[in-house]
């Protein structure tokens, strides 16, 4: 496919996640693998319970000394959680018991405390329980050998103590993305640094630093290269020998004379198969992959404007680091909702329109685009609450006509 092309941007998805393997699975304590993505399938190390619990205080006894009640039982000992009764119990005994010890041998009735009198090595019985009752069974909850927890499961809370709880101090976690940035533009300064004319806060920065972090990803910053091949060049070879997976460049990646993402990469030996989607904001993207030392470094080339990086991010990026690190890619969820005010027909580039969402009386979305889009608009980024979908070419339509949307607040 030419550079020059358009690329439809579901068509240009497939092309970022075509061939993408995860990078490679680790072993990790239990205490560092919260939210992380399991890489195999973890089978139960124990049987839990491990033995016949129970689960109540009282007395462990045979169900046939207590059809007939009241029944007056001699006391034998005691089995409390973790220092278990170790004789049999036999007709006419009773073993006080707690939560959680284990069942001594021969008795199958557990009844409960509030329904006995204590006495002098004795107990009376005043109500029966049926047999088994409050009693706990081994492998009740699971049993060893068993598959609770499969590859590609995310570590939450909840799996975390079931992988804990089927005693495995590491699991097998997938390998995080290392993701370099590289900002480029002559006139960018960092935030809170002096300011000559002309100069531009570099905001995209922190937007796409952020982002990769909540993909559970690794950021590299590597700064601000300025626009000269051999400052881009540079960044671009740290990236490599830093061992990143992929690089994220912001601003130069379209076609100006101080546009070099493209030229210096393909230089260095990137190939690239996108270089500008059909999209709005977004159209500068750029995709490339290079072999070193055996595995693929993929390099994205985000335009500079804040709106078009931070939304190409989401669309084709968010969903790269995603396959890398062994997680389902995701792309942009739209959902159903209305058109607050009437919108011309669409051009040839699918576009992402920021827009207010109210809830109307009868529960339904409705959605409402700013008038202003330009991709430089932060602010309005940040007012909005959703993204009005408009495929390309879609025809004029109508405030109340049904629409689609990428909710992002
Ligand atoms: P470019 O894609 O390099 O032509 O940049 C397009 C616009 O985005 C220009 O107005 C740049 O000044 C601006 N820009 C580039 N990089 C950044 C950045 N990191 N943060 C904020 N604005 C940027
Ligand atoms: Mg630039």
């Amino acid at each position: 496919m030419s550079l020059k092309a358009l690329i439809p941007a579901d068509e240009a998805l497939e092309i970022v996640l075509k061939d993408v393997d995860p990078i490679g699975s680790q072993m990790l304590p239990l205490k560092q693998a919260a939210n992380k993505t399991l890489s195999h399938d973890l089978i139960s190390l124990r049987t839990q319970p491990p033995f016949d619990a129970s689960a109540m205080d009282g007395y462990a006894v045979l169900q046939s000394d207590v059809t007939s009640l009241p029944a007056t039982l001699n006391v034998i000992g005691e089995s409390k959680a973790g220092t278990p009764f170790n004789q049999t119990v036999n007709q006419g005994e009773a073993v006080r018991i707690f939560t959680g010890a284990v069942v001594p041998e021969g008795a199958d009735t557990i009844i409960i405390q509030e329904n006995t009198n204590a006495g002098d090595g004795t107990v009376e019985v005043l109500t029966g329980t049926p047999q088994g009752k409050f009693i706990r069974k081994a492998g009740l909850d699971f049993n060893i050998g068993e598959t609770l927890l499969n590859a590609g499961d995310t570590l939450t809370p909840y799996r975390l103590a079931l992988a804990a709880s089927m005693n495995h101090a590491q699991v097998p976690i997938f390998k995080q993305a290392k993701v370099a940035m590289i900002s480029t533009g002559d006139e960018l300064v960092m935030p809170g640094e002096a300011t000559q004319p002309g100069q531009i806060i570099a905001s995209n920065t922190f937007g796409i630093a952020a982002s990769i972090e909540n993909c559970g990803a690794q950021v590299l910053d590597l700064g601000i290269a300025g626009d000269t091949r051999d400052a881009l060049r540079a960044k671009i070879f740290e990236a490599i020998t830093s061992d990143a997976d992929i690089i994220v460049t912001t601003g130069g990646a379209s076609v100006g004379d101080h546009d070099l993402v493209l030229p210096v990469a393909q230089e260095i030996g990137f190939e690239f198969e996108i270089a500008k989607i059909a999209m709005r904001p977004g159209k500068p993207f750029l995709f490339g992959r290079f072999k070193h030392k055996g595995r693929t470094v993929y390099l994205t080339g985000l335009a500079g404007n804040p709106v078009s990086s931070l939304v190409a991010f989401n669309v084709f990026v968010k969903p790269l680091i995603q396959k890398l690190s062994g997680q389902d890619a995701q792309a942009l969820q739209r959902v159903p909702a209305i058109l607050g005010c009437d919108l011309p027909e669409n051009d040839e580039r699918a576009e992402y329109m920021r827009a207010t969402l109210r809830i109307s009386k009868d529960g339904k979305r409705i959605a409402t685009p700013f008038d202003k889009q330009d991709s430089s608009m932060l602010a309005n980024l940040v007012r909005a609450d959703c993204l009005v979908y408009r495929a390309v070419k879609a025809p004029a339509a109508k405030a109340g006509e049904a629409c689609e949307v990428v909710l992002i607040s």
